[in-house]
């Protein structure tokens, strides 16, 4: 049975951040993710809005990390090589919606947060298709959109490249108290911990209960989402929201770090069993609409290309980021909802300071960085003349409308916590991530895949076991593409 300091479940945005954190110390430790990648909970479906800090309560845990974590992200995604721009930020409200703005304003003053109220020409200069009817704005020139999983697999990526380990396609079942620390059997191994960290997401009260620890109500609400093609580019420039209501912060309509265009999300309690099914529905997508017509109503839904969902976690109005009352070294992340994506850095820098406390862990003298990547579409002339001569794969593009080359998904197949189905490499190379959604280059990814991995055909996956692209044989010649 392997020993382990720390052992991590989840492979979220949270968890990933955490055992990124832990890597920078000397320690044993171990992230064990239930699906076959990171980044397929809550940390793949949001908006990837880095927010500035209005929003949370003064005082709150929410306030405190999603302030540090903001301030954070200029640095970490220039240090992960993750897409991240600071495009800021507006609250958007009507005539009579000033006493609503200046609340707000009120609010990120005291969470210490840049933020300045304006009045139509401004806006207008900011989002010249703004809705004539939105006469004042909260300004935040300091909010950001990031690419939530990107920023997920880098944080694994270089955790792995500092000695981490993670393990994919392992559940845990099974938890045990041992005098010294914490048996977790999942559905493959046994594992040995001093010091066990639940970052489950949706997953936590079930962790929380394979321990006999309790998690006060959780609720889930789903969010379903348009992107529109990178050609809407530019029908907006912030992040632009409504006015929060009881629900949140409302639907948005704002610039992808990748370039598209997003806009929701909507906020549907669903029940617990229903958190990880993450399916739009027809009456969710309606309401997306009319909120956006409401904001820009210049958005062109010719130009959408896919929807999605996501499912947040919430308990109560706070987060919960503590070590158990009742079990010694048993540290929970609960209710992680929406500001979870902007604080995760400073979550994970927190709670593995934490462990390190617990354990008396040394940090090391310094991390090894992650490995610089090529990418086509950010090379310049004379860069990809010198890659294509150095390795004629990145001059064979696989992904027409996305630009992506046989280099670049053998890259990924090949990486620190290396892809192994198709959406995995689309997460890391936007493989499939353009106008035809994969239409055209996703056979030859497959092939890719099946190549690399050594595995037939048959046997490459879309994502979770179960979901084979090419599962039969339909006419001679099957295998060749
Ligand atoms: C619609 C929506 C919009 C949002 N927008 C924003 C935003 O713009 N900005 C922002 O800051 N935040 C936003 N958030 C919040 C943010 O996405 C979350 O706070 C964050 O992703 C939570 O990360 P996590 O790692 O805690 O959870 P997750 O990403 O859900 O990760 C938990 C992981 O645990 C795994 N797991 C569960 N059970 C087990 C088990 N038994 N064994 C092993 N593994 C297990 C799951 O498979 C999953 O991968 C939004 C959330 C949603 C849903």
């Amino acid at each position: 049975m392997k020993k382990y300091d720390v052992i991590v479940i989840g492979g979220g945005v949270v968890g990933t951040a955490i055992l990124r954190s832990l890597a920078a110390y000397n320690a044993k430790v171990l992230l064990l993710e239930k699906s076959s990648d990171v980044a397929t909970g809550a940390s793949r479906a949001n908006s990837g809005i880095v927010h500035a800090g209005y929003d949370a309560e003064t005082g709150t845990k929410k306030a405190y990390f999603n302030v540090k974590g903001a301030a954070m992200y200029p640095a970490l995604t220039r240090e992960l090589r993750v897409p991240y721009r600071m495009v800021g930020s507006l609250v958007a409200a009507k005539e009579g919606g000033l006493p609503a703005i200046k609340a707000l304003y009120e609010r990120g003053v005291a969470n210490g947060v840049k933020v300045e109220i304006i009045e139509r020409a401004r806006i207008e200069a900011l989002e010249p298709n703004i809705s004539p009817e939105i006469r004042y704005a909260l300004y935040a020139p300091e909010a950001g959109v990031v690419s939530p999983y990107k920023l997920t697999i880098a944080q694994a990526d270089h955790a792995v490249q500092n000695g981490a380990e993670i393990r994919l396609e392992e559940k845990v079942v099974s938890i045990k108290k041992t005098e010294d620390g914490y048996l977790v059997v999942t559905e493959k191994a046994q594992y040995v911990a001093s010091y066990l960290i639940n970052a489950a997401g949706a997953g936590a009260v079930e962790i929380n209960a394979l321990l006999g620890e309790s998690t006060p109500e959780m609720k889930h609400a789903v969010g379903d989402y348009y992107i529109l093609d990178s050609k809407a580019a530019g029908v907006v420039n912030t992040v632009v929201f409504p006015l929060p209501d009881e629900k949140g912060k409302g639907i948005l309509v704002a610039p992808t770090a990748d370039g598209n265009v997003i806009l929701g999300p909507t906020s549907r309690v669903v029940p617990h069993d229903e958190a990880e099914v993450n399916a739009v529905t027809r009456e969710g997508l309606a309401l997306v609409r009319e909120g956006v017509g409401k904001l820009i109503p210049k958005v062109d839904l010719r130009s959408v290309i896919r929807v999605y969902a996501g499912t947040r976690t919430a308990v109560g109005g706070d987060f919960i980021i503590e070590e158990s009352c009742k079990f010694k070294n048993y540290f929970m992340l609960l209710g992680i909802c929406s500001p979870g994506l902007t604080s995760a850095p400073a979550i994970g820098e927190y709670v593995a300071a934490e462990a390190a406390k617990s354990l008396a862990l040394t940090k090391k003298e310094k991390m090894l960085p992650l490995p610089d990547r090529f990418h086509l579409t950010k090379a310049t002339d004379d860069e990809i003349k010198d890659k294509v001569a150095s390795d004629p794969a990145f001059g064979r593009i696989v992904c027409r409308c996305e630009k992506v080359t046989e280099g670049e998904i053998l890259a990924a197949i090949h990486s620190p916590l290396p892809a192994h189905t198709v959406d995995a490499v689309k997460r890391r190379v936007r493989a499939g991530m353009g106008r035809c959604q994969g239409g055209f280059c996703r056979p030859r990814v497959m092939e890719i895949l099946s190549r690399e991995l050594n595995i037939p055909l048959s046997e490459v996956r879309l994502g979770e076991k179960g979901s084979e692209i090419a599962p039969y044989e339909v006419k001679d010649g099957y295998g060749k593409i």
